[in-house]
């Protein structure tokens, strides 16, 4: 047990431990059986410890004393815990030197708490968890501290592992981490180091808490609702930076997105230009075929007429002359049948080639006298 009775005043074990005086008062206090407990007012005695935290003990253990009873099963704690406790009280009352610091005291119903400092406007209460503490005497007490209206603070001993997101932490510390101001105490066991943690719900990236190690003397959680001011400066530079890295990123982001849509533009009007450019080709091409089409065409017109020569009368005589002497008779015959002029030809012929005359007399006889009648009778 923390704490005794000698003459209604209440004695803490530690004070005893650091101060030799009160050792020599407290010994010859028990030799007069003036010690005792101050929640069942057995008679206690002193145990000076080194290696573990001096403390008062029942003279006759019965095992029915509440107090003694709720530190070995609710308040079940470590020799390391115990002795971070007592640190903590002894400078609590250095640097609190003109309040009230008050050890295993009854602020709410059930419950001893750690440590109580009062000033003149408030009673602040203290209470120590480890890690392991449950949910349900989580609740319990910070529901029990909330419906009094006190001031408490959660101290939880153990040490930061790095953590970087709130649901990385246990209940007791994310309890800390969600309500009042919402900074962590973490304390750990291994060092004089203090770590206030805090966390960031801008939400501006995965990272979202941010630890501040410090000491002991750079704290004021009495008076200072942050805690440490150099804390808060640190943490708000951190949340400023985490927004300027935010919005840089996504700066960058909304660049890299805008250089995108730029490059699709360009590459969507690159294969439209491409197969417009197709298209115009194929018009130009199919233009120039065309027109190499129609200059062809008239081009050959123009060479028939050129080379084509109209048959002249003078062809067609020399054609029928080459025909009689081929015999071709029928042919001939044909010709001048359909045609006057070939049948006029023929007449000339008749009249004018001795050769033809005598072939065509003798051949073509009744074809002549025809034609000659139809001269006659246009
Ligand atoms: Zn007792």
């Amino acid at each position: 047990m923390e704490k005794c009775l000698y003459y209604n005043q209440e004695i803490y074990a530690s004070d005893v431990h650091e101060e030799f005086s009160l050792q020599e008062k407290i010994r010859e206090a028990y030799r007069e059986h003036r010690l005792f407990c101050s929640s069942c007012g057995g008679e206690v005695l002193y145990k000076h410890c080194t290696e573990r935290e001096s403390h008062f003990a029942h003279k006759d253990n019965t095992g029915k004393c509440e107090y003694e009873r709720y530190f070995k099963t609710v308040k079940k704690r470590s020799d390391e815990a115990k002795k971070i406790i007592t640190t903590f009280y002894l400078q609590f009352k250095d640097k609190y030197m003109n309040y009230q610091i008050n050890r295993d005291v009854r602020l709410v119903s059930k419950h001893y708490t750690d440590i109580s400092i009062e000033t003149p406007t408030k009673t602040v209460a203290i209470e120590f968890v480890n890690e392991y503490k449950a949910p349900k005497y989580m609740d319990e007490i910070c529901k029990a501290y909330e419906d009094t209206h006190l001031g408490y603070i959660i101290i939880v001993i153990d040490e930061y592992r790095g953590e970087t997101i709130e649901s990385d932490f246990n209940y007791a510390k994310r309890y800390a981490l969600n309500k009042g101001n919402g900074i962590l105490l973490l304390k750990s066991p291994n060092d004089n180091s203090i770590q206030l943690i805090k966390q960031d719900k801008s939400g501006f990236s995965e990272l979202s808490v941010f630890s501040y190690r410090t000491i002991f003397s750079d704290i004021d959680i009495i008076d200072n609702q942050h805690y440490s001011d150099d804390f808060i400066v640190a943490y708000n530079k951190f949340v400023n930076d985490r927004e300027i890295a935010y919005k840089k990123q996504r700066e960058e982001q909304r660049i890299a997105a805008e250089k995108e849509r730029i490059a699709m533009v360009a590459y969507i009007k690159s294969v439209n230009d491409q197969k417009c450019s197709t298209n115009n080709q194929k018009t130009a091409y199919g233009k120039v075929l065309n027109d190499q089409q129609v200059a062809c065409e008239s081009r050959r017109k123009e060479q028939d007429l050129k080379t084509r020569k109209q048959p002249t009368e003078q062809d067609y005589k020399v054609k029928l002359y080459s025909m009689l002497e081929k015999c071709h008779y029928d042919e001939v015959e044909h010709d001048c049948k359909n045609d006057r002029q070939k049948a006029r030809d023929l007449l000339w012929l008749y009249r004018y080639n001795g050769y033809a005359k005598r072939t065509i007399e003798k051949n073509l006889g009744d074809l002549i006298r025809d034609l000659e009648q139809e001269e006659k009778e246009p």
